[in-house]
């Protein structure tokens, strides 16, 4: 019988990576995860590590990969911490697993022939001055502020992969994610919908930041997953924006929240980061026309599967 394919995921002990790896493995592919562990954790994984098709190494992107990569006819690299305040924390790494990491899969992939699957984000955009966000928008972001070692990171690695494209004819695929959640997002990462259950489940106050009149497009992780794996299948040049359209305000996801986990918890505001976006919602119009794609699943049911994640985190941690 014919070795199964290989495909190479960055980031695969992740919050995305995991699930990803999972519908490799259901496909029938074989599985090389690499991740450094600064925010992935290899218990993402754990029900995966008996599986014959599936192998972790600790891995830094910004490093010459594993020998084992070169046979990957698939690169998915999702290797980058997400939450803002992880990535501020060592900006000079974000920047560099950004932009370096990229290049290295990249260089793999001219070698090798294989197709790379790109990670991008709505950061991209910045704090948007067009609403909803289509791909031709060019973006408003700071290049020197808190946000700008991933926004300006997955920036350039978006342009690392179109010259690689153009020059070296890299197979590239780039979807731009719109703030994804769901089960195996690390509790007291930073990120709202996070913070907001671990909060609500431990009966401690919300932390809105500023007014909580912001807003953000919450798209749950099978919904992304689902679009990721129709790009890499599909043949589409230029970026995809991957979330949900349905925009709500920071409050609605609180208030959200407290109603689902039945909490007593109040709600009390803090200061708004620096170049906190105030708007974010992607327009679906050219995902849709590529990968009939709609995403399917309601915050409330999203939110529902996270909390019971989370209760369960909550109690064996
Ligand atoms: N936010 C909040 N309380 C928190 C964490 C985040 O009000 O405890 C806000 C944050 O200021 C932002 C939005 O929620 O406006 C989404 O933040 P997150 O860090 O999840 O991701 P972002 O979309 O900003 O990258």
């Amino acid at each position: 019988m014919p070795m199964p394919p290989l495909a190479l995921v960055t980031g695969g002990a992740g919050f995305l990576g995991s699930h990803l790896c999972e519908r490799l493995l259901e496909a029938g592919w074989r599985v090389l995860a690499l991740d450094d562990f600064s925010t992935g954790d290899a218990r993402n994984v754990q029900h995966l590590s008996s599986h014959a098709r599936f192998q972790l190494m600790r891995a830094d992107v910004t490093q010459p990969l594993p020998p084992q990569a070169e046979q990957a006819e698939r690169l998915y690299n999702l290797a980058c911490p997400a939450s803002p305040a992880h990535y501020q924390r060592s900006p000079v790494q974000t920047t560099l697993t950004s932009v370096l990491g990229t290049w290295q899969l990249l260089s793999l992939a001219e070698r090798s022939g294989a197709r790379v699957f790109q990670a991008s984000t709505s950061e991209v955009y910045g704090d948007p001055q067009e609403h909803p966000q289509s791909e031709s928008y060019r973006g408003h972001v700071n290049p020197i502020g808190p946000r700008a070692c991933y926004d300006e990171g997955k920036r350039c690695a978006e342009t690392l992969c179109f010259a690689y494209h153009l020059e070296r004819k890299v197979p590239v695929r780039i979807a731009r994610l719109f703030n994804t959640y769901g089960p195996r997002l690390r509790p007291g990462d930073g990120r709202v919908v996070s913070n907001f259950i671990v909060q609500a489940l431990r009966g401690e106050p919300l932390t809105v930041y500023g007014s909580g009149r912001q807003t953000r497009s919450f798209c749950y992780v099978d919904d992304t997953i689902e679009a990721m794996w129709r790009l890499m299948d599909a043949d589409v040049e230029g970026p995809l924006n991957i979330g949900n359209p349905i925009e709500h305000t920071v409050l609605e996801l609180a208030r959200l929240v407290l109603e689902l986990t039945k909490s007593r918890s109040r709600i009390e505001h803090r200061a708004l980061p620096a170049d906190d976006p105030h708007r974010r919602c992607p327009d679906l119009s050219r995902v849709q026309r590529h990968l009939q794609w709609t995403p399917r699943v309601s915050l409330a049911d999203g939110l529902r599967e996270t909390i019971a994640y989370f209760e369960n985190e909550l109690v064996t941690s």
